[in-house]
């Protein structure tokens, strides 16, 4: 890569996510002074891992800082699926709860099934994850108020950032439920002319090669390579993988780079799905981390935000 320009502008998404946390705090203001409390919401965080502690802790902090309330309710790793299920019933039934959320995964323990029970479990109408069955249809006929928050804050990027979406070509990688199709409806929504990939895709560079916007949600390490990318496109990059390797790191960042020299002094480093080559082709990208990360923390918020303004409307 060495010798090489950057040339795409970087997309921001810390700044945007404050942006939109601001756009928040007068909503937020109003919610309160007509009803007498802030909008609320629950989260049930199950099991030991701390990938999800550390998401939870993080969640809670931004809606700390909103002025918002948290409620909190934890479960051991050897917890029953019943008892998330009652959880959950309890916060669909106190008033006072405008969200809820219910932080993946949860324990093996539970079931292989588990996660998508506890999901349709939800009220939809406090569902801000958007993920229960009756948001996921409103979507598809483009009326959802709740919808899956990593994509609406891709939207939200692409938006602030005067990023045209209607009649563009799009590509999403990726046909997950909670980032890939959810993208592709909201891109097709606005017009879009979308194409989804997945790991069955024939000539997946050639289909990718034709996107004016790319959104990478696959969970692989720097997969999209430069020759996918058509030049001047736009480039989203979801993925968040830990790089626990240091010759791994050395491979796609290089010898020089400021990431080998922070995997150096922490011993992992976080790598987007796509590869820091594509730099020198994109007309826009976002960075890892600093993209769609805080975005999606934001979205949750404003998903909160709406479904208290919405339950009394
Ligand atoms: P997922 O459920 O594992 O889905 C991955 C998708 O990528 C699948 O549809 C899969 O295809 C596809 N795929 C895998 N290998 C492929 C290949 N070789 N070629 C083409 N497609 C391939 O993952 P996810 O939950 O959508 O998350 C994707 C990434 O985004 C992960 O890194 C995750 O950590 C990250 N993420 C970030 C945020 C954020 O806020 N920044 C939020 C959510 C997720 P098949 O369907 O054919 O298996």
């Amino acid at each position: 890569m060495s010798g090489n320009q950057n040339i795409a502008r970087v997309l921001d998404g810390t700044a945007v996510a404050a942006d939109i946390r601001e756009a928040l705090r007068a909503r937020i203001v109003s919610f309160g002074a007509k009803h007498g409390r802030t909008p609320t919401l629950g989260i049930l965080l199950a099991g030991d891992d701390p990938g999800s502690a550390l998401y939870v802790k993080n969640k809670m902090r931004t809606s700390d800082d909103l002025g918002m309330t948290t409620i909190l309710e934890r479960l051991p790793e050897s917890a029953s699926f019943e008892e998330a299920l009652s959880i959950v019933e309890r916060f669909n039934r106190d008033a006072s709860v405008d969200g809820i959320l219910v932080q993946s995964p949860l324990p093996q323990g539970m079931g292989a099934d588990a996660e998508q029970k506890i999901f349709e479990a939800i009220d939809a109408e406090k569902d801000v994850d958007g993920f229960h069955p009756l948001n996921v249809g409103r979507l598809v006929q483009a009326r959802a108020p709740l919808a899956a928050c990593t994509p609406s804050g891709v939207i939200e990027l692409l938006d602030r950032s005067d990023i045209d979406i209607k009649g563009r070509q799009a590509v999403v990688i990726g046909r997950s439920d909670i980032v890939g199709k959810p993208m592709a409806l909201l891109l097709l929504h606005r017009h879009a002319t979308v194409t989804v990939c997945h790991s069955r895709t024939k000539d997946l560079a050639e289909v990718v090669s034709q996107a004016d916007i790319v959104v990478a949600a696959i969970g692989r390490a720097a997969f999209v390579k430069g020759e996918f990318i058509k030049p001047g496109a736009t480039v989203i990059d979801v993925g968040t993988n830990a790089l626990t390797v240091r010759s791994d790191v050395e491979a796609i960042f290089g010898a020089e780079s400021k990431k080998l020299s922070a995997f150096d002094k922490r011993g992992q480093v976080w790598c987007g799905d796509v590869h820091p080559e594509v730099a020198c082709i994109a007309g826009a990208l976002t960075p890892v981390p600093g993209g769609v990360g805080p975005l999606t923390i934001a979205m949750l918020m404003s998903n909160t935000v709406t479904a208290a303004e919405v339950r009394y409307s």
